[in-house]
């Protein structure tokens, strides 16, 4: 049970839920968007997450999108996890979500609250961060499109009032070749130890990771080891860990040297997947 009393709003468009959000945060409501509600609902009930009211997107057209227009897939940020692996128009990220948490959840988790989630470990963003999408964010002064290069570090850099609309992302990207594995500490539903989400573009591998530091990330220096030409695969491998700019989580679920471990053996494994489609087909 949540045990405060909060207002609930289901706007149809994205002024309206702009503008209430500006309403509500004039009279002190300290206002939040709510898309899947999963993180809220959690967070609520231990008190970490509070709010007098919630502004629902999951009505707004823009918002529920998840169509090819133009050169672009337009993925709105209330489509739930199970929608998009259903629909399964980008393999990559179909592959990427339905590893998230159990089948029930996925039926309420939305791209967008995971992307804009407080906990860390946003799988979702892992396919956008490797294929350079724009996001599309409304606020009080507006709409703008930006490159994710620009508005995602560690999480996704949003004013108060602003709203992730849509994730763009160009649809020379949706069907190239691509590997996506999660490791588990135990079962088959729990958050990642490690997730290394990699797609090969012009013939070079780019990798994004979740669960191995405290927010994801996709490493340039990282990608520019692995894709050296000469040294072996081993070698590539720790020199790419070498690059790493923050030391890997070291608590409960696994200590520093068992992540090397495992972050070690999933870019081997990730590496071979993509070299040997080279391999097959170049
Ligand atoms: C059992 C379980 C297991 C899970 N396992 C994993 C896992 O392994 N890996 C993983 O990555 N995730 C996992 N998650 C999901 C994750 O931790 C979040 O709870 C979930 O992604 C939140 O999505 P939501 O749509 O329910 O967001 P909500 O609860 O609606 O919102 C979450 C936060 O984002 C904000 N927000 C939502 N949408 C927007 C928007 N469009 N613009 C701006 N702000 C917005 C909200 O204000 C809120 O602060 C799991 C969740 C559950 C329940």
């Amino acid at each position: 049970m949540i045990s405060y009393d909060f207002e609930y709003y289901l706007p149809s468009s994205i002024k309206e839920a702009v503008h209430l959000f500006e309403e509500l945060n004039g009279k002190g409501k300290e206002p939040i968007y709510f898309s899947g509600g999963t993180e809220i609902i959690t967070l609520g009930r231990l008190n970490t997450v509070k709010t007098g009211a919630v502004i629902d997107i999951k009505q707004i057209p823009e918002c529920r999108i998840f169509d090819l227009q133009q050169e672009y897939l337009v993925t709105g940020a209330a489509n739930t996890l199970t929608n998009i692996e259903e629909v399964n128009l980008f393999p990559l990220l179909s592959k990427t979500v339905s590893e998230i948490a159990d089948r029930t959840a996925r039926n309420k988790i939305t791209a967008g609250g995971n992307i804009c989630g407080q906990i860390f470990y946003r799988e979702a963003v892992l396919p956008f961060l490797l294929t350079d999408s724009l996001m599309v964010i409304a606020g009080s002064k507006g709409i703008k499109t930006v490159s994710i290069k620009e508005v995602f570090n560690q999480r996704l850099l949003l004013e108060r009032d602003e709203l992730l609309v849509q994730v763009k992302t160009n649809q020379s990207y949706l069907n190239l070749p691509f590997a996506s594995i999660k490791k588990r500490r135990q079962w088959n539903t729990g958050y990642p130890l490690i997730t290394v989400a990699a797609l090969k573009v012009n013939g070079l591998i780019r990798i994004a990771i979740s669960g191995l530091t405290a927010y994801p990330f996709r490493s340039p220096q990282m990608e520019e080891r692995l894709n050296e030409r000469g040294p072996s695969l081993n070698q590539r491998i720790d020199q790419a860990v070498h690059e790493l700019k923050v030391p890997p989580l070291d608590d409960s679920e696994g200590s520093f040297r068992y992540r090397m471990f495992v972050l070690k053996n999933t870019l081997h494994d990730v590496l071979s997947q993509l070299e040997g489609e080279e391999q097959n087909h170049g």
